[in-house]
């Protein structure tokens, strides 16, 4: 299951703060998209849920379960690194099966789950090969197939796509947007692009400043835009 609640969450980084009060349900299963300009607040929120930062206040609940002080490991979400985040020395196998191993799970299982990853991924032809005779979108694959083995309750994606050429950017919004079709767990998507936020999302949440101005489905936000920002922002006409 992957439900997570966000409940008067706060950050500050020393004496400024860059996450005011903030509530936010996101439901299992959803694809979500945290959109918003450069430092609106989008990667620090994310890293918030991952737990890669500590929350000022408030709390944030996966599932019925209070996670605001368990450590990014155990919460059992998976953040989609770039792609460069790859060991170049090891096959794509190995990078795969990477957190396996280090959770030391047995190799029969560890197998199974990198093969099924690899199917979903089209990346089955590819296993023993390294991920400098890859191109751009398959190594992002990878990186994507490194997060799928872990079985997690959701997945987290900050700006994915930001190092790809446009035309592979388009493709790979697709392969993401079909993942989630197949797979049916809750992803979470940072993206300052509104045509990523606008095809992809079940609902958007847009960010100004550290504050949600609007979190609606995309008909909803392009239709009925709450203020100025969301439409210029969304590209509708208010
Ligand atoms: P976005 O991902 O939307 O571009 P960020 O979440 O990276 O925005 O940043 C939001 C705000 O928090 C920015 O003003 C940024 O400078 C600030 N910030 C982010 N991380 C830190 C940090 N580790 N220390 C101090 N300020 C930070
Ligand atoms: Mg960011």
């Amino acid at each position: 299951m992957g439900r997570i609640t966000l409940d008067k969450v706060t950050k500050s980084f020393g004496e400024v703060q860059v996450i005011p009060p903030l509530d936010l349900t996101i439901d299992d299963g959803e694809f979500v998209v945290f959109v918003g300009p450069s430092g609106c607040g989008k990667s620090t929120l994310l890293r918030l849920i991952a737990g890669l930062e500590d929350i000022t206040s408030g709390q944030i609940r996966i599932d019925r379960e209070d996670a605001t002080h368990v450590p990014p490991a155990k919460r059992g979400l998976a953040m989609v690194f770039q792609s460069y985040a790859l060991y170049p020395h090891m096959s794509v196998r190995k990078n795969i099966a990477f957190p396996l191993k280090m959770a030391k799970m047995d190799a029969a299982e560890r197998d199974k789950r990198v093969d099924y990853a690899a199917s979903v991924l089209n990346l089955t032809d590819y296993l023993d090969r390294r991920p400098g005779q890859l191109s751009g979108g398959q190594r992002q694959r990878v990186a994507i197939g490194r997060a799928i083995v872990r079985e997690p309750a959701a997945f987290l994606f900050d700006e994915p796509l930001s190092n790809l050429d446009a035309a592979l950017r388009v493709n790979m919004r697709l392969e993401i947007s079909e993942l989630h079709n197949t797979l049916k767990t809750t992803m979470v998507y940072v993206t300052h692009d509104q045509v990523e936020a606008m095809t992809m999302a079940d609902k958007i949440v847009v960010l100004h400043a550290g504050r949600i101005e609007q979190v609606g489905s995309p008909l909803e936000l392009y239709h009925t835009p709450r203020n100025t920002f969301v439409a210029g922002f969304i590209g509708s006409p208010k």
